[in-house]
């Protein structure tokens, strides 16, 4: 029987015996922060457990996408070692709530295995919780199993809580006694033995307790049935083979990474072992990138990627230089896409992510791997060959190398591992993750609120509708987290009313401002949350007066605030598609956030948008705006809406009802939030700001309607301010601004000189280089760095230095010579400045001339200047004669 039979198997013979089909959660648990991923298939019905949550069904059937990669179950070394463990896994589960029990739950059980699976009774042993009589009596009454074969056993393997208190219970495991082939052989082997001769395929947990502070059990009115048994492993014992990853489910992936990597299966155990670890982690990696996980340093992320590396690593072993994992990942959808066809949806998405992460490692394994043996070499010699702790984590963080991967090539050069310290690193980065963690969950939700929803009942939201004034109730009060009757302080108080056109901040739109107004008082609404589905909250400021539970009032929203976030709502379905339309079905929404000023739209895109593309993404939306679309709102099951097309988020909670915004032919989205009646409404689109905000996340942000006309109106004013600063037209801005630049770049380069020639011994004082020839003083000398004007105030200076006397200074710049002479009045007669400007400047290449007392030349070949420089006294020595 195929895996795929198996499972509908199940969920058939579930659904005939009362059972509701339910699809599987996300592998990200949508309300439960301290929960790194779904671990079981209870995960999405513990408030259902808890009694916090209702369905319109007591009885449930599933098969739930499972990660045990962290926390209290962590099954990531055993893959590819056991048979029988996997990260990623399908977890098939009937469930009771406060329905039928024990008696029920191991009637239906047995029957299934034994008669729709047709698997032989004689086979399976089962374990009941050591005091758990009742179970223990319905085995052999209910099922007929022999006493010899139902074992009892301690807390440990059977009894199960859900946390510290709550509800609790023993448990009952179904295992398959594979024969003594398989096991140890040892004289105390048993259920309870790790070595494999008995399979554990189905654990039945009997939810009868309540666990309170102190500890003391107290029954449950209605007890309730959790039951978990991974369909992998029942495929392994239907299939007739010795381990999971002989499967039909699993063995496919195991063969295409021998076929790429050209090493068959069975070669040896450790390459065996390799193929069956990228087996398993190719399933696991799809399915977390598809259910909305990016790589990345932190929380589930961090998981994420460690589990890519190790598959690179293991790749590596198998002689697999270039990345493989994402060649391998479409096989998923192949596999699997029929009952999960979300991976199928997302695979384009998926591909990419585990590319680009397959190229980043790839770099940093050869880079790694670099410095390993730098540091081997290092402590090679030393006595004794350790390798610090804190290098090998910093191989482990900085470059993703697993700490066997530095064993293994430490162990070939003879240098041990400090794995003590290295397990110090690793503590101490866990605890910084797990700080980073707590931080970004979800908040807890105050139990004042519960209590206040379970009395007043769900607020109805009327404000989807043009009606944003009404009469309503105050049903609750809250200062400072505690229920009150009567509010008549300063300061803020929670008013809930019994109705309300308010929206709460939820699904990324911002909640609504505006006022309430009573008989007695009026209130300023500051902000509006909704802390659970169906409870509005207004955070209010009183104006005047007293609110008492059970008054009237009227609840007004801030029409324009509102028209705007509208506006920028509806746009933000508009840019998604778009986004889709010029950069690819690859784009997916991770986040965002309207507000009545502007919006924001968090993607998934791994390069730049640019300005080419923003601009067909705003031509797209205001195409669409310019249609005038009507926006539609409908409401239907989650089932029927993803039927349609809808696209929904991950990480989002539905109910059992969905509202779908739809723009007919451009945009379907699963949406609570409150949007304009035609695109039209919109205005115009701007998108304002591109960026990235994390590895393959982009953020678009932009504004609509007026504040178009508000930015550009900005910008006008912006540019005048500029022009006028400059003096110029607007229109002449550019060619000024140009020139502007140039003048400075040549300035900078002057300065640049200048500060050299200062850093070559600065202006030289020129006293010492003054000469004497034929009874003349003179003094003929370069000054870098100076511009003509520079070195006409030279020359003045050193002209009244001298007395009586020729003064000639020179620099350059680039090509250009230049030179300037000055003559005092007593001998300029003889020695006129024009005449040695005359005789000296063809030197440098130029020509020159002036008066008596002062001239000055220019040449084009600078680098004769100290040839003129020393050409002056005979020149001068001629002169005199
Ligand atoms: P084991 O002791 O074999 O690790 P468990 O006690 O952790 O199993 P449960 O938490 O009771 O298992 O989960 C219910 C069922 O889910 C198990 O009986 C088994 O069939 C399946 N299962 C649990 N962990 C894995 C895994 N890592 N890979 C595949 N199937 C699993
Ligand atoms: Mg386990």
């Amino acid at each position: 029987m195929k895996g795929s039979q198996i499972r509908e198997l199940f969920l058939k013979y579930f659904e005939d015996q009362g059972h509701r089909r339910v699809r599987s959660a996300p592998l990200v648990p949508q309300s439960d922060p301290t929960l790194f991923f779904t671990n079981a298939g209870m995960v999405p019905f513990k408030d259902v457990f808890l009694g916090r949550e209702k369905r319109d069904f007591k009885r449930a059937a599933s098969t739930q996408k499972c990660m045990r990669v962290s926390g209290k179950h962590n099954d990531l070394e055993n893959v590819g070692r056991t048979a029988r463990h996997h990260t990623f896994f399908e977890m098939l589960g009937n469930f009771s709530f406060g329905d039928y029990f024990k008696k029920e739950a191991i009637a239906f059980g047995w029957e299934f295995l034994t008669v729709s699976a047709g698997l032989d009774a004689g086979d399976f042993v089962v374990t009941v919780f050591q005091d758990d009589d009742e179970a223990y009596d319905l085995w052999q009454k209910v099922a007929g199993v022999p006493l010899e074969k139902i074992f009892r056993l301690g807390e440990k393997d059977n009894f199960w809580s859900m946390g510290d208190t709550g509800p609790c219970g023993p448990c009952s495991e179904i295992l398959i006694d594979q024969g003594e082939a398989f096991g140890c052989g040892l004289d105390e082997c048993g259920p309870d033995c790790d070595c494999g001769r008995f399979l554990e395929l189905w654990n039945l947990v009997f939810m009868q307790y309540d666990r309170d502070g102190e500890g003391t059990l107290n029954p449950l009115p209605r007890p309730s049935i959790d039951t978990g048994m991974g369909l992998e492993r029942l495929a392994s014992v239907l299939q007739n083979q010795d381990s999971n990853y002989h499967t039909d489910l699993v063995f496919p992936f195991v063969q295409e990474a021998s076929r790429i990597s050209g090493i068959p299966y069975g070669s040896n155990d450790e390459s065996d072992v390799s193929l069956r670890v990228i087996a398993d982690h190719v399933r696991a990696v799809t399915f977390l990138v598809s259910d909305g996980v990016g790589p990345s340093n932190e929380g589930r992320g961090y998981v994420l990627r460690r589990i890519m590396r190790r598959a690179a690593r293991h790749g590596k072993l198998l002689g697999l230089d270039k990345p493989f994992l994402h060649l391998i990942c479409p096989l998923v959808g192949d596999v699997l896409g029929d009952a999960f066809p979300e991976v199928r949806e997302n695979m384009k998405k998926v591909v990419k992510v585990v590319q680009l992460e397959e190229d980043r490692f790839g770099r940093t394994l050869d880079q790694g791997l670099a410095r390993l043996s730098q540091l081997l070499d290092e402590v090679k010699e030393a006595v004794p060959a350790l390798l610090p702790g804190e290098e090998v984590f910093r191989l482990y963080d900085t470059y993703g190398f697993p700490l066997d991967l530095t064993q293994d090539i430490a162990t070939e050069s003879g240098v041990d591992v400090d794995v003590e310290g290295f397990n110090r690193e690793m503590e101490r980065q866990k605890d910084r993750a797990r700080a980073a963690w707590t931080g970004s969950g979800a908040r807890d939700i105050p139990q004042v609120y519960r209590d206040i929803l379970a009395q007043a009942g769900p607020v109805i939201f009327t404000g989807y509708e043009e009606e944003l004034t009404r009469d309503a109730v105050v049903r609750g009060l809250v200062e400072e987290g505690k229920p009150v009757d009567r509010w008549t302080g300063e300061g803020e108080v929670e008013v809930i009313l019994d109705r309300t056109p308010f929206y709460g901040e939820s699904g990324g739109q911002v909640g609504d401002k505006g006022a309430l107004t009573g008989n007695g008082f009026a209130a300023q609404v500051i902000e509006t949350t909704k802390p659970l589905p169906d409870l509005i909250v207004h955070r209010c400021r009183l104006i005047e007066g007293a609110v008492n539970l059970g008054d009237t009032c009227t609840a007004e929203v801030m029409h324009s605030e509102r028209e705007a976030t509208r506006r920028n709502h509806t746009a933000t379905h508009l840019l998604h598609a778009a986004l889709r339309d010029v950069l690819g079905d690859h784009v997916q929404q991770s986040g965002s956030f309207v507000e009545p000023d502007r919006f924001r739209f968090d993607f998934n895109h791994f390069e730049v948008v640019n300005t080419d593309q923003l601009e067909a993404i705003e031509d797209v939306v205001n195409r669409h705006t310019l249609e005038n679309l009507e926006v539609e709102t409908r409401e239907m099951s989650p089932e029927e809406a993803v039927e349609k097309g809808a696209t929904a988020l991950f990480d989002e909670k539905y109910g059992d009802t969905v509202r779908v915004v739809s723009i007919p032919g451009v945009s379907m989205e699963l949406c609570g939030g409150t949007h304009v009646r035609r695109t039209g409404d919109i205005g115009l689109f701007r998108i304002t700001h591109e960026g990235g905000i994390a590895a393959g996340v982009r953020r678009i942000e932009g504004v609509t309607g007026t504040k178009v006309l508000e930015r550009l109106r900005a910008d006008d004013a912006l540019l005048s301010q500029l022009a006028g600063s400059v003096k110029v037209s607007v229109h002449e801005l550019p060619t000024r601004m140009k020139k502007l630049l140039e003048t400075l770049q040549e300035q900078e380069k002057k300065v640049r000189d200048l500060m050299q020639s200062m850093a070559d011994g600065g202006p030289a004082d020129l006293d010492g280089q003054i000469r004497e020839t034929a009874g003349v003083r003179y003094l003929a000398a370069e000054l870098p760095g100076q511009d003509a004007t520079g070195l006409r105030d030279a020359a003045d200076r050193y002209r009244d230095k001298i007395g009586s006397g020729v003064v000639l200074l020179a620099s350059r710049d680039g090509d250009k010579a230049f030179l300037v002479v000055r003559v005092t009045k007593d001998i300029m007669g003889r020695f006129p400045a024009g005449e040695l400007v005359r005789r000296l400047a063809p030197i440098v290449g130029g020509g020159g001339g002036g008066r008596p007392d002062m001239a000055q030349a220019g040449g084009k070949k600078p680098e004769t200047l100290p040839e003129l420089l020393e050409t002056v006294d005979s020149v001068i020595r001629d002169m005199a004669t």
